[in-house]
């Protein structure tokens, strides 16, 4: 039988959906190319954004109009799927499950219906306790994210993760290290320690207090640093740092091991106290300037990158210019740049002084053009640069050239057989175009 997975949003979700793909593929299910094929179609959703919502209620329609032509089984899952529940069913008829993201234990029942074509009724089921997502690294792929904390406990006033993804889990320390262990045995050569904000990773495996037992994130980075030493993975990120809850020792122990990346996602959402304030973000600009220096002090190679929200309720022009300057004075190799849009079930929705749409576009692409100029200008400073790459495989317009990313995920063409996929080799970034650096030749690092 064939199976179709679409998945929206942010990188728990992709980690997620791998995880769905390994159960399918353990069943003996096969990967289909477009929906026209399968008999499972799972769409994996997003609710950060309503237009994300929106654009997943058009693809519903679309399935609606294709099961008309055939039957097939339909699953909605991920936060659309938690937000929402059975009403999906009611907005889509097609939509045979609703599956949240902390139903996921159920999907194995879910298929086995499918498989003996018999109806199960989500809602009789007795539901599984949440469990962590095993991760599945793709054939051919040589990145593997590890899901380490789930759901969000920090409540900023725009978002709805907290609502839909409940409560922060931290996942067991002894579960990280065997998933980092076996992405290594399968040939991972880079890792992303996963969560909605990994910075307040926190396993109380003792009787409380200063138990030795219990563990903190910067705990946990020391012992994934030690877990790979000796296996070929060689590079480790994580994502996503709130300012907040990112410390000293973190950035340390970061500072101490090569093996992290140099390049941190740092989540600044804006320059101005007063929006930092009401969006519930608990740091100032001034701490986040701070934490700056303090991270560039540690990794003076490092780069940044962080998310902006503009046009909140309450932003004056004051307010908007405090986030240009902060850009300034941070300048981030790039950053994810939205403008505010209400969600309902959320604090910000009821608040008071809505930014009209032409001010929060015409705010927004101030900002989009001030980091198109400050990514542009970084890169340029780092033509003739000498970098490790990871080789990822061949590039999309030729088979000769190869794609090859940096470990500030910035993508390198060089030439290079496909066999090379999955080795780390070292360039040197000879020219740009837009935001791609061209090398000539690579030569493989020791032991590649
Ligand atoms: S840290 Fe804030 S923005 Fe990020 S998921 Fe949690 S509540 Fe949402």
């Amino acid at each position: 039988m064939n199976y179709l997975i679409e998945t929206y949003g942010c990188q728990m979700n992709t980690a997620e959906s791998a995880a769905l793909r390994l159960i399918f593929k353990e069943r003996g299910w096969q990967a289909a190319l477009t929906g026209d094929q399968a008999d499972v179609v799972v769409v994996n959703t997003c609710s950060v954004r309503g237009t994300a919502e929106r654009r997943v209620m058009g693809r519903l329609a679309q399935y609606e109009a294709l099961k008309r032509k055939r039957p097939f089984t339909l699953i909605v899952a991920g936060c659309m799927a938690s937000r929402l529940g059975e009403a999906l069913k009611t907005a889509c008829k097609a939509v045979d499950y609703v599956m949240g993201t902390s139903d996921r234990a159920l999907f194995p029942r879910i298929l086995e219906a499918v498989e003996k074509g018999m109806p199960f009724f989500t809602g009789d089921a007795e539901k599984p306790a949440f469990s962590f997502a095993p991760s599945h690294l793709e054939e051919g792929r040589f990145r593997c994210f590890i899901p380490i904390t789930h759901g969000c406990g920090n409540f900023c006033s725009y978002c709805v993760v907290p609502y839909v993804r409940g409560p922060e889990i931290s996942r067991d320390p002894e579960a990280v290290l065997a998933e980092i262990r076996r992405a290594a045995e399968k040939g991972a050569r880079e890792i992303t320690l996963l969560g909605q904000n990994v910075n307040s990773y926190y396993w109380e495996g003792g009787s409380g207090g200063r138990d030795k037992k219990n563990l903190d994130f910067p705990g946990l980075l020391e012992k994934a640093a030690a877990a790979v030493e000796d296996t070929p993975i060689r590079w480790i990120r994580f994502l996503s740092s709130h300012p907040k809850d990112l410390s000293s020792r973190a950035i340390r122990v970061m500072a101490g091991h090569p093996v992290f990346c140099r390049h941190l996602h740092l989540c600044a959402q804006h320059g101005s106290n007063r929006v930092l304030e009401a969006m519930n973000r608990r740091y100032t600009r001034e701490r986040y300037l701070e934490l700056v220096d303090e991270i560039r002090g540690a990794m003076p190679s490092i780069t940044l990158s962080t998310d902006l929200l503009i046009g909140f309720p309450g932003e004056a022009e004051g307010d908007y210019e405090r986030t240009l300057d902060l850009m300034e004075r941070v300048r981030f190799l790039y950053a994810y740049m939205y403008h505010y849009n209400p969600r309902e079930g959320t604090p910000a929705f009821s608040l008071p002084g809505r930014v009209g749409e032409e001010v929060k576009r015409k705010r927004l692409a101030g900002v989009i053009e001030l980091q198109k100029r400050h990514t542009l200008e970084l890169l340029q400073s780092r033509v003739g640069s000498r970098e490790t790459v990871l080789v990822e495989g061949p590039s999309r317009r030729s088979a000769d050239e190869l794609l090859t990313r940096t470990e500030r995920d910035e993508p390198v063409v060089v030439p290079g057989r496909r066999s090379l996929a999955g080795s780390f080799a070292t360039l040197t970034l000879e020219s740009l175009q837009g935001a791609t650096f061209r090398a000539k030749e690579l030569s493989l690092c020791p032991g590649d």
